[in-house]
Protein backbone atom coordinates (compact mmCIF):
# COMPACT_ATOMS: atom_id res chain seq x y z
CA UNK A 1 0.00 0.00 0.00
CA UNK A 2 1.37 3.54 -1.02
CA UNK A 3 1.20 5.92 1.86
CA UNK A 4 0.27 9.34 0.97
CA UNK A 5 -0.65 10.87 4.36
CA UNK A 6 0.81 9.35 7.92
CA UNK A 7 -1.17 6.98 9.79
CA UNK A 8 -0.23 8.05 12.93
CA UNK A 9 -0.45 11.95 13.00
CA UNK A 10 -2.22 12.86 9.45
CA UNK A 11 0.42 15.26 7.84
CA UNK A 12 1.06 14.56 4.10
CA UNK A 13 4.53 12.73 3.62
CA UNK A 14 7.19 13.95 2.13
CA UNK A 15 9.49 11.99 0.11
CA UNK A 16 12.50 10.79 1.64
CA UNK A 17 15.58 9.38 0.01
CA UNK A 18 16.57 5.93 1.19
CA UNK A 19 19.84 4.47 -0.04
CA UNK A 20 18.45 1.04 -0.94
CA UNK A 21 15.19 2.09 -1.55
CA UNK A 22 14.84 5.49 -3.40
CA UNK A 23 12.24 7.72 -2.55
CA UNK A 24 10.39 6.64 0.43
CA UNK A 25 7.09 8.53 2.00
CA UNK A 26 8.43 9.80 5.01
CA UNK A 27 6.84 11.74 8.06
CA UNK A 28 9.80 13.71 10.11
CA UNK A 29 7.28 14.64 13.22
CA UNK A 30 7.11 11.25 14.00
CA UNK A 31 10.45 9.81 12.18
CA UNK A 32 8.78 6.91 10.01
CA UNK A 33 9.16 6.08 6.65
CA UNK A 34 6.49 4.49 4.99
CA UNK A 35 7.38 1.72 3.10
CA UNK A 36 5.54 0.15 0.27
CA UNK A 37 5.10 -3.37 1.47
CA UNK A 38 2.70 -6.31 0.66
CA UNK A 39 -0.26 -7.77 3.72
CA UNK A 40 1.78 -11.21 4.96
CA UNK A 41 -0.82 -13.90 4.39
CA UNK A 42 -0.77 -17.92 5.32
CA UNK A 43 -1.99 -20.59 3.63
CA UNK A 44 -1.98 -24.33 3.93
CA UNK A 45 -2.76 -27.68 3.46
CA UNK A 46 -3.33 -30.19 6.32
CA UNK A 47 -3.00 -33.34 5.38
CA UNK A 48 -4.36 -36.57 7.23
CA UNK A 49 -3.10 -39.79 5.97
CA UNK A 50 -5.41 -39.98 2.80
CA UNK A 51 -7.28 -36.66 3.76
CA UNK A 52 -7.01 -33.16 3.38
CA UNK A 53 -8.62 -30.48 4.76
CA UNK A 54 -10.77 -27.89 2.85
CA UNK A 55 -12.95 -25.05 3.73
CA UNK A 56 -15.82 -23.35 2.36
CA UNK A 57 -16.18 -19.65 2.11
CA UNK A 58 -17.98 -18.34 -0.63
CA UNK A 59 -17.00 -14.60 0.14
CA UNK A 60 -13.35 -16.05 -0.81
CA UNK A 61 -15.07 -18.22 -3.71
CA UNK A 62 -18.66 -18.84 -4.81
CA UNK A 63 -18.39 -22.25 -6.14
CA UNK A 64 -15.32 -23.81 -4.99
CA UNK A 65 -13.51 -25.21 -1.68
CA UNK A 66 -10.22 -23.54 -0.37
CA UNK A 67 -7.34 -24.25 2.07
CA UNK A 68 -7.19 -22.58 5.51
CA UNK A 69 -5.53 -19.18 5.29
CA UNK A 70 -5.52 -15.92 7.19
CA UNK A 71 -3.45 -12.51 8.04
CA UNK A 72 -0.66 -12.73 9.87
CA UNK A 73 -0.88 -10.34 13.31
CA UNK A 74 1.45 -7.67 13.99
CA UNK A 75 4.12 -9.31 16.90
CA UNK A 76 3.53 -13.06 16.11
CA UNK A 77 6.00 -15.34 13.66
CA UNK A 78 4.52 -16.77 10.55
CA UNK A 79 4.75 -20.27 12.58
CA UNK A 80 2.58 -18.68 15.09
CA UNK A 81 0.17 -17.72 12.38
CA UNK A 82 -0.18 -20.61 10.74
CA UNK A 83 -0.89 -22.54 14.26
CA UNK A 84 -3.34 -19.97 15.61
CA UNK A 85 -5.30 -19.82 12.42
CA UNK A 86 -5.71 -23.73 12.16
CA UNK A 87 -7.13 -24.08 15.58
CA UNK A 88 -9.12 -20.99 15.21
CA UNK A 89 -10.96 -22.09 12.39
CA UNK A 90 -11.29 -25.73 12.15
CA UNK A 91 -9.70 -26.82 16.15
CA UNK A 92 -7.13 -28.71 15.21
CA UNK A 93 -4.06 -29.21 16.11
CA UNK A 94 -1.35 -29.76 13.49
CA UNK A 95 2.46 -31.16 13.31
CA UNK A 96 5.61 -31.06 10.62
CA UNK A 97 5.13 -27.78 9.31
CA UNK A 98 6.96 -27.33 5.80
CA UNK A 99 7.11 -24.24 3.87
CA UNK A 100 6.29 -24.63 0.43
CA UNK A 101 7.44 -21.25 -0.92
CA UNK A 102 5.49 -17.96 -1.56
CA UNK A 103 2.81 -16.55 -3.89
CA UNK A 104 2.05 -12.97 -4.69
CA UNK A 105 -1.82 -11.53 -5.40
CA UNK A 106 -1.36 -8.34 -7.00
CA UNK A 107 -5.17 -7.61 -6.95
CA UNK A 108 -4.52 -7.37 -2.83
CA UNK A 109 -1.74 -6.90 -2.47
CA UNK A 110 -1.16 -10.06 -0.19
CA UNK A 111 2.29 -12.34 0.03
CA UNK A 112 1.08 -15.78 0.52
CA UNK A 113 3.44 -17.83 2.65
CA UNK A 114 2.47 -21.06 1.55
CA UNK A 115 2.79 -24.44 3.86
CA UNK A 116 2.05 -27.71 4.43
CA UNK A 117 1.68 -29.70 7.76
CA UNK A 118 0.26 -32.67 9.22
CA UNK A 119 -3.02 -33.58 11.56
CA UNK A 120 -1.73 -33.77 15.20
CA UNK A 121 -4.86 -33.79 17.39
CA UNK A 122 -7.99 -32.44 18.18
CA UNK A 123 -11.85 -32.91 17.20
CA UNK A 124 -13.10 -31.04 13.80
CA UNK A 125 -14.90 -27.63 15.01
CA UNK A 126 -16.03 -24.85 12.60
CA UNK A 127 -15.33 -21.42 13.44
CA UNK A 128 -18.05 -19.13 13.29
CA UNK A 129 -15.89 -17.36 10.35
CA UNK A 130 -15.77 -20.43 8.16
CA UNK A 131 -19.03 -21.64 6.45
CA UNK A 132 -17.46 -25.41 6.38
CA UNK A 133 -14.61 -27.63 7.48
CA UNK A 134 -14.56 -30.84 5.87
CA UNK A 135 -11.64 -33.99 4.96
CA UNK A 136 -11.57 -34.24 1.68
CA UNK A 137 -9.98 -37.34 0.07
CA UNK A 138 -6.72 -36.02 -1.44
CA UNK A 139 -7.88 -37.33 -4.75
CA UNK A 140 -10.53 -35.29 -4.70
CA UNK A 141 -9.28 -31.93 -3.42
CA UNK A 142 -8.11 -30.53 -7.37
CA UNK A 143 -11.60 -31.24 -8.52
CA UNK A 144 -13.47 -29.34 -5.80
CA UNK A 145 -10.80 -26.67 -5.91
CA UNK A 146 -11.83 -25.27 -9.12
CA UNK A 147 -11.83 -21.36 -8.54
CA UNK A 148 -8.73 -21.29 -6.15
CA UNK A 149 -5.46 -21.41 -8.08
CA UNK A 150 -3.09 -20.95 -5.63
CA UNK A 151 -4.73 -23.11 -3.86
CA UNK A 152 -4.20 -25.48 -6.60
CA UNK A 153 -0.41 -24.86 -6.63
CA UNK A 154 -0.07 -25.93 -3.04
CA UNK A 155 -2.00 -29.25 -3.55
CA UNK A 156 -0.06 -30.21 -6.48
CA UNK A 157 3.65 -29.32 -4.36
CA UNK A 158 1.91 -31.49 -1.27
CA UNK A 159 1.16 -34.48 -3.69
CA UNK A 160 4.46 -34.47 -4.77
CA UNK A 161 5.75 -33.91 -1.59
CA UNK A 162 3.80 -37.47 -0.31
CA UNK A 163 4.51 -39.15 -3.47
CA UNK A 164 1.41 -39.47 -4.57
CA UNK A 165 1.72 -41.81 -7.88
CA UNK A 166 -1.20 -41.82 -10.53
CA UNK A 167 -3.06 -39.79 -11.94
CA UNK A 168 -6.69 -39.50 -10.35
CA UNK A 169 -5.83 -36.57 -8.53
CA UNK A 170 -5.58 -34.55 -11.69
CA UNK A 171 -8.61 -35.96 -13.35
CA UNK A 172 -10.31 -32.27 -13.24
CA UNK A 173 -7.15 -29.90 -14.41
CA UNK A 174 -8.23 -30.08 -17.83
CA UNK A 175 -11.35 -28.41 -17.82
CA UNK A 176 -10.53 -25.21 -15.55
CA UNK A 177 -12.04 -22.04 -16.60
CA UNK A 178 -9.11 -20.26 -17.83
CA UNK A 179 -9.04 -16.32 -15.91
ZN1 LIG B 1 3.31 11.56 11.49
Amino acid sequence: MKFNYCPICGRKLEIKDSWDEGGVPYCPVDDIMYFDTPKPCIIVAIINKDKILLLKQSYIFKDSKVLLSGYVTNGETVEETVHREVLEESGLKIKNLKYLGSEYLSSKEIIMLTFMAEYDGGELRKSSEVEGVNWTNIEDALCEMNQDKIGKNIVKKVLKEIGYIGDKAYRCECDIASD
